[in-house]
């Protein structure tokens, strides 16, 4: 096997290129210094950085409320807020933000993030410093927002969102855009069972849509050893149940038979 620097060759080729032996051939091609990258860099910087902050945690953690909270913040201290939430969260509304303690804030419903300069209308979109976004794990377009309103427009993005659904695994969108943020600050709810720190959401019911939006009835925040146990009362209540489906369909086929 030979290697590519060792043949003598090919050095010698490399040193006979006319290219090489010029004597301008270097100062044609300067090697750029820090001094000159960092003002050549501040030249193209027209736009105004943005930020991204991320603010996640299981249900009844109070993300919305911290999302509300720094949304008010910024809107107190003069710069053009707004708030996003999915339209497929209907639970108060569309036309406003409610938590769990029913502060209210006017929102924009919308199914996709995109959509949202246009509907806001572009000259008030230019216009605004800061987009708070709740319920972000329904958005699918949620990274490619965040890139476009920090990156490229200078908006400070605000979102609360689930970083993991009932079964603790990712939930939408959310945790994709951790790489980007600036914060991430994960919120913890108290144990409904316990009352030790809650860092999980455990689904009471049987349904097993990912996609279930629902309140403290179908929802409650545990610690990490109730919902393991919350599991496997859960897995166990869903066993017998489907036996017993299956026991009385093979009882009506058996009688349809007989
Ligand atoms: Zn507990």
């Amino acid at each position: 096997m030979t290697s590519l620097f060792s043949s003598p060759l090919q050095t010698h080729q490399f040193f006979s290129n006319p290219a090489l032996q010029n004597p301008n051939f270097l100062s044609l091609n300067p090697i750029p210094t820090m001094s000159s990258l960092r003002s050549s860099l501040s030249e193209k910087s027209v736009t105004p950085s943005g930020e991204i902050h991320v603010i996640i945690g299981p249900m009844f953690a109070g993300k919305t409320t911290a999302l509300l909270r720094r949304i008010k913040t910024e809107g107190s201290n003069g710069r053009n807020v707004a708030m996003i939430k999915s339209s497929k969260d209907t639970r108060y509304g569309l036309d406003s933000i409610v938590t769990h303690d029913g502060a209210k804030f006017p929102c924009w419903a919308l199914d996709n993030l995109m959509s949202f300069e246009e509907n806001f209308g572009v000259h008030a979109y230019d216009k605004l410093d800061v987009i708070g976004i709740d319920e972000a794990q329904f958005f699918e377009d949620l990274y490619d927002f965040c890139c476009k309103a920090a990156d490229r427009d200078g908006k400070t993005v605000i979102l609360a969102g689930l970083d993991g659904d009932y079964l603790r695994k990712r939930f939408g969108s959310v945790l994709d855009v951790v790489p980007l943020a600036d914060s991430v600050t994960k919120l913890t709810a108290r144990c409904e069972l316990c009352g030790k720190k809650a860092f999980f959401t455990l689904r009471k019911t049987q349904d097993t849509r990912t996609e279930l939006i629902a309140g403290a009835d179908v929802y409650m925040p545990v610690c990490r050893q109730h919902y393991v146990n919350g599991q496997v009362v859960i897995e166990a209540t869903r066993a017998v149940v489907e036996s017993c489906k299956n026991e009385s369909i093979s009882y009506l086929q058996a009688a349809s038979v007989v």
